[in-house]
């Protein structure tokens, strides 16, 4: 399912809303998202696990708008947090702490104890170190801390190396030969409760076999670990499906998880996902205003009013991103090859190479696939007040997060007396 349609007029929509009333009434740039783009997603991964009992945990730090998780708590989800203000933004949004499983390699004491509080439903714990730390903190309040370990398994997910988490090398996870005598040493511990175990290997993942690969290590483990009496209730095998950006063949959630789901025929454990990108990537997207065309001496450059700090993907990752006109017909310019640049004060400011448009100032670009890592990795490098957010809900465009006014961007500081 495509997010954007033209009408018969030629006008570019999201849902039932046009894009340039969106940009009228709510400015650019602005990030906008589809609430049945989200719920179609959603609804991809819940068919393809029909009949097993498992529970869809949104990745929060793909996009972290309370009203995108508003929308998959309304559906049902869990979520996999990251830190304790992702915790705070749950519960805010009206997520079950029940169902919410912390994951990150540098948890703080402070965050265990909130997340304790909170009741989640499990740490993913990554170190030795954290797992005293938990048991220090959980007999500290009184509780047992629901554990989970993050085991490595070695698994090449073949993706880019900054989003690739499951080899050797990677600062994730407990090496896989450490993982039983960790199990042996959470069990002894008073405050803590084992109840699963957990993978995550990368994002972005287009071919299954490696995540099948990484839940048949996985399984061994369990295995192993009942054979010495310690019964895990839960799988987790982590996030990380990939999505198309441009010409991919990425994959539905059915195709994606059959692999991965015949590894764990048969299994009784309670089977728990941690998807991100493939939840909220293709359901939004970055709407921007063309400021100025300018013709180098080698390159047309349109600078546009989104940058690097609304969009990092193409600076951070070389990142692709299909863009498209808002408005429809043809320009006195005709058809020219630009780099899709922002105001920024970098060369790296880019959010497009080589792109056949036929731009004119003022024409409005819809930048796609933008609703995963888009808004949650955005700054405001160069004091730019961070985008407005719209969510789509049929005909009616629903501004979820305010245009940052400047006057807010150095609200916190002071000056010396
Ligand atoms: C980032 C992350 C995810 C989500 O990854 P996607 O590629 O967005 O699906 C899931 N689990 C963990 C532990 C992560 O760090």
């Amino acid at each position: 399912m495509s997010l954007v349609r033209r009408d018969t007029a030629g006008q570019l929509h999201v849902e039932e809303a046009s894009l340039a009333e969106i940009a009228r009434q709510f400015g650019t740039p602005c990030y906008v998202y589809s609430r049945a783009a989200l719920t179609a997603a959603y609804d991809g991964y819940r068919a393809a696990l029909a009949g097993r009992d498992a529970l869809i945990c949104y990745a929060v730090k793909a996009n972290s708008n309370l009203a995108i998780l508003n929308v998959f708590a309304r559906l049902g989800a869990g979520f996999d947090i990251v830190s304790g203000g992702e915790l705070a933004r749950v519960i805010k949004a009206g997520g079950d702490p029940a169902k919410v499983v912390f994951s990150g390699v540098g948890k703080s004491r402070h965050e265990m104890r909130a997340a304790l509080e909170a009741g989640i439903l499990c740490f993913n714990v990554e170190s030795a170190s954290e797992l005293e730390t938990l048991n220090e903190i959980a007999g500290s309040l009184g509780k047992r801390a629901p554990v989970s370990l993050r085991v490595n398994p070695n698994v090449d997910p073949k993706t880019h190396p900054y989003i690739s988490t499951g080899l050797k090398t990677a600062k994730f996870g407990i090496p896989f030969a450490e993982a039983l005598p960790l199990y042996r040493r959470a069990r002894e511990l008073p405050h803590l409760a084992v109840h699963g175990i957990d993978c995550h290997i990368g994002s972005q993942l287009l071919d299954p076999a490696p995540a099948a690969e990484a839940a048949a290590k996985i399984l061994g483990l369990v295995d192993a670990l009942a054979a010495e009496g310690i019964a895990l209730s839960h799988i987790d095998v982590g996030g990380g499906m990939g999505i198309r950006y441009r010409d991919e063949a990425a994959p539905a959630a059915t195709d994606y998880l059959a692999p991965l789901l015949k590894v764990l025929t048969g299994r009784t454990e309670r089977l728990l996902f941690e998807p991100g990108r493939s939840l909220v990537g293709n359901a939004g997207l970055l709407l921007t205003r063309v400021e100025v065309l300018k013709h180098g001496e080698e390159k047309n450059f349109a600078v546009v009013d989104a940058a690097m700090n609304d969009l990092a993907r193409p600076a951070l990752y070389d990142a692709w991103h299909d863009m498209v006109k808002v408005g429809a017909g043809s320009t006195a310019n005709g058809q020219k090859r630009y780099e899709i640049v922002g105001p920024i004060c970098e060369s790296g400011d880019f959010l497009g190479h080589d792109r056949d448009l036929d731009l004119a100032e003022g024409d409005l670009l819809a930048i796609l696939s933008a609703g995963a890592y888009g808004m949650a990795m955005s700054s405001n490098y160069n004091t730019r007040p961070r985008a407005a957010e719209v969510l789509v809900d049929g005909a009616t465009a629903h501004l979820v997060r305010r245009r940052e006014e400047v006057a807010q961007l150095f609200a916190l500081e002071a000056v010396l007396p």
